[in-house]
């Protein structure tokens, strides 16, 4: 099996002049990407203590799904805006350009639990920012934060600073 980084094609300019654009779906598409890509991102989990994995909308479930799955643990989807029936919480942030609003089921996360949060790439750090104020506002403890990717340059660990976030690729 090739190292992790191999399976991550990188595309320039997309979708803007001077950005390199990493893509998940050169891993997704092969069976040992993504056998690697689980794998080592369960592997951050070694030894932590936790109740629910939490991922957002959509690449998050990609992950936080398979690694729910062999660790016997719920997972709780963060979705974008509308898309949950129940009663929700939800939270509006700020993007590169304009905002965006995830929501999560009011219910789905009990006082004093313990939380993972599973996504496939931190770039400003803004949407895991806003999904640990969530999570918080629902009583949860964020005990950890998993990513494949890193894009260390853009300093999204300032912003989640004080949180034990890890990932497994970073790039510059
Ligand atoms: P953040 O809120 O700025 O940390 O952005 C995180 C989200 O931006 C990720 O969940 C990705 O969906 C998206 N994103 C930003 N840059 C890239 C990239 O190079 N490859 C794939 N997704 C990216």
């Amino acid at each position: 099996m090739k190292p992790i980084e191999e399976y991550v094609r990188s595309i320039p300019d997309f979708p803007e002049q001077g950005i390199i654009f990493r893509d998940v779906t050169s891993v997704l598409q092969d069976a040992d990407g993504l056998h690697l890509a689980v794998d080592l991102m369960q592997g951050k989990l070694d030894g932590v203590e936790f109740d629910v994995i939490v991922g957002p909308e959509s690449r998050g479930f990609i992950f936080g799904v398979p690694i729910a799955y062999n660790l016997h643990k719920p997972f709780i989807p963060i979705r974008k805006k509308g898309k949950l029936p129940c009663e929700t919480v939800s939270i509006r942030y700020d993007l590169e350009y304009g905002t965006a609003e995830l929501e999560v089921h009011r219910d789905a996360i009990k006082e004093g639990q313990k939380v993972v949060i599973i996504d496939d790439l931190i770039a400003t750090g803004g949407t895991n920012e806003a999904m640990i104020k969530l999570v918080e506002g629902l009583g949860g403890e964020v005990v950890k934060t998993v990513f494949l990717m890193e894009l260390s340059g853009l300093e999204g660990r300032k912003r989640l600073k004080g949180y034990d976030v890890e990932s497994v690729i970073a790039y510059p």
